[in-house]
């Protein structure tokens, strides 16, 4: 009998751990990698609270429908419209903190450790005219993004690269979004990613930026 019972708890415990909660992913470098463009301390805080409270807020708004936890996370987002009704909201959200902030860890990468592929040059060129007009355009929507949100580079299904920017934690994935296709660079421009060693000057950590772009990533996304 006690046997058996072990037994139950194991089988039920295989079966919660089958529904799999959404996770965060281990950062793909240390806190002070990215320094001095990035501070530790805003890593830390950055990955340990901000984007640690956007995954528990989406984990726990998805309790009450535990099928939804199988969803790749851009499922939801792009079918956000489907979901019920009380949670649209808060995955738009908080699923949209979740998916922006990894993508945009693994957009970066320690000052000096990539470089820009002829690949990905001429696609800049062939997009943007130079890869200074693609930084500096780039740059310009991060600048006069206003309020709290993220830049992107977005390769649009025809497979033109558009740079785009949204609000709070949206994506060009939501059902609204102007710009829709699969993103290939991110830059958080909320304060609390910049706001500790930057304070008020954005620009000057929205040009920082490049020094910590991860280009094999770029290439990678832009492949697939
Ligand atoms: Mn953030």
């Amino acid at each position: 009998m006690k046997r058996l019972k072990i037994l139950l708890i194991f089988v039920f415990s295989l079966s919660a751990i089958s529904y799999g909660q959404y996770k965060q992913a281990p950062l793909p470098y240390n806190y002070s990698a990215l320094e001095p463009t990035i501070d530790s301390a805003t890593m830390y805080i950055h990955f340990n609270f901000h984007h640690a409270s956007y995954l528990k807020n989406l984990n726990k708004a998805l309790e009450k429908y535990p099928e939804l936890y199988k969803k790749d996370i851009v499922e939801l987002l792009k079918n956000l419209n489907e979901l019920p009704a009380d949670i649209q909201t808060t995955v738009r959200n908080n699923g949209g903190g979740y998916y922006n902030h990894s993508l945009y860890w693994s957009v970066m990468a320690p000052e000096g450790s990539t470089k820009i592929s002829p690949k990905v040059e001429k696609l800049l060129i062939k997009n943007f005219g130079s890869v200074d007009a693609f930084k500096t355009e780039f740059e310009k929507t991060a600048m006069t993004r206003f309020g709290s949100g993220w830049a992107w580079l977005i390769k649009e299904p025809s497979g033109k690269l558009t740079i785009y920017s949204t609000a709070n934690q949206d994506n060009c994935f939501n059902p609204d979004s102007k710009i829709k296709g699969t993103p290939i660079l991110t830059l958080d421009v909320w304060e609390h990613a910049y706001y500790l060693h930057y304070q008020n000057k954005r620009a000057d950590y929205v040009k920082s930026f490049w020094n910590i772009v991860n280009w094999n990533k770029v290439e990678e996304l832009l492949e697939k």
